[in-house]
C-alpha cells in the first residue's frame, strides 16, 4: 500500500467539532481520494455483542445543583471497577467520581485516579459523580449538567466493565429525559452499548420528529424546531443515497445551549446522537443555514467512522474524509456557492502546505 503522510491533528478537530464555518482540510486530495474507494467496501454495521448475562441495574438520580449518584447492581460480583479517566483531549474527569461504596459497608480502596479495589466480591455499589463543573477542553466529551440541564455519556458514568444493562432515570420536578433508545412503560431503558449511548435530560427539552429523525431542543431559540429538524433530514437523506447504506437505527440530534469559551459551537456525535452545543448569546445571519451547515459534517459521521468496522486510531482518516464530503455535500445542497466551496478547498490546502509533512498516519493518529 501506498504510504500516505498526514499532520498531527489537535484533538479540537475530532467529532469534537469546532465553530470555525468548516474546519481546515488537513489532508491531501489524493488521501480523500484513496479514502472514498475504501469506504464504499468499508462500510457495514457494527456488531454489538449482547452479553448472554443478566443485564446489571443502575439507578441514576439527578439533583438540581448537577450531582448524579448511582446505584448499581452488578450481574456478578466484582472486586475491581475502573473509570474512563481520558478521552479526546479530556484528561482526569474520573476525579469527579465521590463517595464510592460497595453495599454492606464493605471497604473499598481508590488506588488512583478512577480505580477502586475491595477485599471481597460484591453486586452492589454506589457513589457519587459531581458534574456541575465541566471544563472547556472536557465539553463536549464527557458528562455534565449545568443549568437546568445536561449531557450524560454512560462511557464516564459508570464503570467500564458495564457492558450491558437496564437503566433508570430519577430527576427533578419538571425534567424530562430524551435518547435515542426506546425505554419501556415505567420508564427503563436497555443500554447494550454504553461507551456509544448519550441520553440528554433538562427542565426544557421539546422534541420533533419524523420517521428519519429525532430532533431534540433544550430552551428557547430564534430557529424553528420543524425547520432545523427539516435541515438535517434532508443532509441525513443524502448522506444514505451517497453511501448507498440506511442507518439501522434512527439518529437523535440533541441542541443544547452551553456558555462555550472561545467557541460558537461545538458538537460530538456518538453512537447515533449527535450532541450540538451552542452558545446561547451567539448571533447568525442565517441559523437554518448555519446549523445545515453544522449538519453536513456531523450528520456523516454517524457513517464515518460511527457505522464502519475500524480497529485502533483512524481518526487521520475519518475526520480528514468527513471533511471533504461535508465541503462537497454543502455545495450540493447549495448551502455554499461554487465560489465559497473552492474558497474554502484553497484555505485548506494552504494550512496543509504550511505544516511539516513529516510525521506518518499512524505516528499521527497516535500523537492525536
Ligand atoms: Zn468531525
Amino acid at each position: 500500500m501506498k504510504t500516505f503522510h498526514a499532520k498531527a491533528q489537535s484533538r479540537k478537530d475530532n467529532r469534537q467539532e469546532t465553530s470555525t464555518y468548516i474546519s481546515p482540510l488537513r489532508f491531501s486530495l489524493r488521501l480523500c481520494v484513496f479514502a472514498r474507494n475504501f469506504f464504499f467496501v468499508l462500510l457495514f454495521i457494527r456488531v454489538v455483542a449482547v452479553h448472554a448475562s443478566t443485564p446489571a441495574r443502575v439507578v441514576i438520580s439527578i439533583d438540581a445543583a448537577g450531582q448524579a449518584k448511582v446505584e448499581a447492581e452488578l450481574a456478578s460480583p466484582s472486586r475491581s471497577w475502573s473509570f474512563l479517566n481520558a478521552y479526546a483531549g479530556a484528561l482526569g474527569f474520573a476525579e469527579r467520581v465521590k463517595d464510592f461504596r460497595a453495599m454492606n459497608g464493605a471497604d473499598v480502596k481508590k488506588i488512583a485516579s478512577g480505580e477502586y479495589r475491595s477485599e471481597g466480591d460484591f453486586t452492589r455499589i454506589s457513589y457519587t459523580v459531581v458534574l456541575s463543573q465541566p471544563t472547556p477542553a472536557e465539553v463536549p466529551h464527557v458528562s455534565w449538567i449545568v443549568a437546568g440541564r445536561g449531557v450524560l455519556m454512560f462511557a464516564d458514568l459508570l464503570p467500564r466493565d458495564f457492558k450491558t444493562f437496564s437503566v433508570e432515570f430519577k430527576l427533578p420536578p419538571g425534567w424530562t429525559v430524551e435518547s435515542s433508545l426506546p425505554s419501556d412503560k415505567i420508564g427503563h431503558y436497555e443500554v447494550l452499548d454504553p461507551e456509544k449511548t448519550v441520553v440528554v435530560v433538562g427542565n426544557t427539552l421539546h422534541r420533533e420528529t419524523n420517521t428519519k429523525l429525532d430532533l431534540v431542543v433544550s430552551g428557547a431559540w430564534p430557529f424553528k424546531d420543524d425547520k432545523a429538524l427539516d435541515a438535517a433530514t434532508q443532509v441525513l437523506k443524502h448522506y444514505a443515497a451517497l453511501t448507498a447504506f440506511t442507518l439501522p437505527y434512527k439518529p437523535l440530534i440533541a441542541i443544547v445551549p452551553f456558555a462555550l469559551a472561545g467557541s460558537k459551537w461545538k458538537a460530538e456525535t456518538r453512537g447515533a446522537t449527535i450532541v450540538l452545543l451552542i452558545d446561547p448569546t451567539v448571533h447568525f445571519d442565517t441559523w437554518i443555514g448555519q446549523l445545515k451547515v453544522i449538519f453536513t459534517h456531523e450528520v456523516l459521521h454517524l457513517w464515518v467512522p460511527n457505522s464502519l468496522h475500524l480497529e485502533g486510531d483512524y481518526d487521520w482518516f475519518f475526520e480528514g474524509f468527513t471533511l471533504y464530503v461535508a465541503l462537497r455535500t454543502a455545495l450540493e445542497l447549495k448551502v455554499i456557492n461554487f465560489r465559497g466551496f473552492l474558497e474554502t478547498l484553497a484555505g485548506a490546502y494552504d494550512a496543509y502546505l504550511s505544516h511539516p509533512d513529516d510525521v506518518s498516519l499512524i505516528d499521527a493518529s497516535e500523537a492525536r
